[in-house]
């Protein structure tokens, strides 16, 4: 008997479960809480305070920014993408402000996970990043390769739920409205045949259905070890919103035959028509071209939101350079600044920094690579100077290795201060 009232002081009168399993456990004689129903009850707390109290409506949806708001926070940071900024404001507007209204009347998830088709370096995982900021939810990136290179075990995909709950900082609660993107998702496809890879893609797709389609976890807490844990939690994977994402060469000549038209793909090295063909013909992908290219017919159902993003142009990484909050120049700029020098880029050396990026081929990635090979032999030499406050400004010519940089050097002026 008294072993069972000991037993019954740690659990947590909201989700029931004991003190073993989910770690402290506080309250007075009749009513206990755990420290992750707690911290969601200050959440909603914190959501319901920030309710403009004069609209009708018992529900919190209206405290879900607006697809326009969404849009204009993408806007900050993603150049163009304009078509795919919309969609994934649409779309994580339904989702969230679904999961809202779920919590409020406990009628059960209907999340539209998202698959997102684009070559690399064009604003996907940077789009859900400014997103999961957005929503103030934890955010991973899981590589899909790395399952198939691994060899698939059974246990694999639940790492990802791990990871998450780890992001979230080990609030249950958080994790379960987190974001999964599942990126290089085509390296999981099924190629025919029956060799072990594509057995191992195939099989990988059955495990991350698992998890899309609303299981629950059970996560170390305290540990990334599962064996030498002592405690768990349970995680339902039900709300959290999976994004798998991909360039998906090789879709797109199966969207042109079934639309009858002639193939091309990302990248390809026979690019005969426009960017904008190739875009239009992604964004006409359905259900049966994903499973004609290797997805089972159950993964693509539980992806029923498809955004596509296009490849980025010379004006595009231009933009880039300069325009989002945060952008590379800005990045440079401070670095040298933190250095007593102020840097300055001339309009025709930043046109010819996006013009090599361009040709890298690797969107808007290349523009980090071409600045930091630009800008390095300056650093090494400038930031080792002991008397540095000095002016330093990037041409065209010293972009294309034609000329130096132009150091200028401040006179320092000290008025005298005089009465009149
Ligand atoms: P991917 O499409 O492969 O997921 P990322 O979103 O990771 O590409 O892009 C890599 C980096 O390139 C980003 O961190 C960002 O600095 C830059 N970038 C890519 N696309 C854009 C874009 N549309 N607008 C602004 N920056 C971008």
């Amino acid at each position: 008997m008294e072993i069972q009232q000991r037993k019954d002081k740690s659990v947590c009168s909201f989700c029931k479960k004991t003190e073993e399993e989910v770690g402290l456990v506080i309250g007075k004689k009749h009513v206990k809480i755990c420290t992750s129903c707690a911290f969601s009850a200050v959440n909603r707390f914190n959501k319901i305070a920030e309710k403009d109290c004069s609209k009708e409506g018992p529900s919190e949806f209206k405290n879900c920014p607006s697809p326009h708001e969404i849009k204009k926070e993408l806007d900050t940071v993603v150049i163009g993408q304009d078509k795919a900024k919309i969609s994934l404001s649409v779309a994580f507007y339904n989702h969230y402000s679904r999961a809202l209204l779920d919590e409020e009347c406990e009628i059960g998830s209907r999340k539209s996970n998202v698959m997102i088709l684009g070559p690399s370096g064009s604003g996907k995982t940077l789009a859900l990043q400014v997103l999961s900021n957005f929503f103030d939810v934890p955010f991973i990136v899981v590589d899909a390769n790395q399952f198939t290179e691994a060899g698939y075990f059974g246990d694999d995909v639940s790492e990802i739920i791990y990871s998450l709950f780890r992001a979230a900082d080990e609030n249950a609660s958080l994790a379960e409205s987190g974001i999964v993107y599942i990126d290089e998702i085509d390296k999981i496809r099924k190629k025919g045949g029956d060799n072990t890879k594509d057995v191992s893609g195939e099989g990988v797709q059955n495990g991350l259905l698992k998890i899309i389609e609303g299981t629950t976890v059970s996560v170390p807490i305290g540990t990334t070890d599962k064996t030498r844990a002592s405690k768990f939690v349970d995680i339902n994977t039900r709300d959290i919103l999976f994004v798998c994402g991909g360039a998906c060469n090789g879709l797109e000549k199966i969207i042109s035959a079934r639309l009858n038209q002639g193939g091309i793909g990302f990248g390809s090295a026979t690019k005969k028509k426009t960017e904008l063909d190739e875009f239009a013909i992604l964004q006409q992908a359905n259900a049966s071209d994903f499973i004609k290219y290797g997805f089972i017919p159950e993964l693509i159902g539980r992806l029923p939101k498809v955004v596509t993003f296009s490849s980025l142009n010379e004006s595009h990484l231009l933009r880039i350079l300069t325009e989002p909050a945060y952008s590379l120049v800005s990045e440079f700029i401070g670095l040298f600044s933190s250095n007593k020098i102020d840097l300055f880029f001339d309009d025709e050396a930043l046109g010819e920094i996006a013009h090599i990026a361009m040709g890298k081929n690797t969107g808007a990635r290349g523009l980090r690579n071409v600045m930091e090979d630009l800008l390095e032999l300056l650093m090494f030499n400038l930031f080792s100077n002991p008397d540095p406050i000095m002016a330093c400004t990037i041409t065209k010519g010293f972009v294309l290795g034609e000329e130096e940089a132009i150091i200028e050097k401040y006179s320092l002026k000290v008025f005298r201060e005089v009465d009149h």
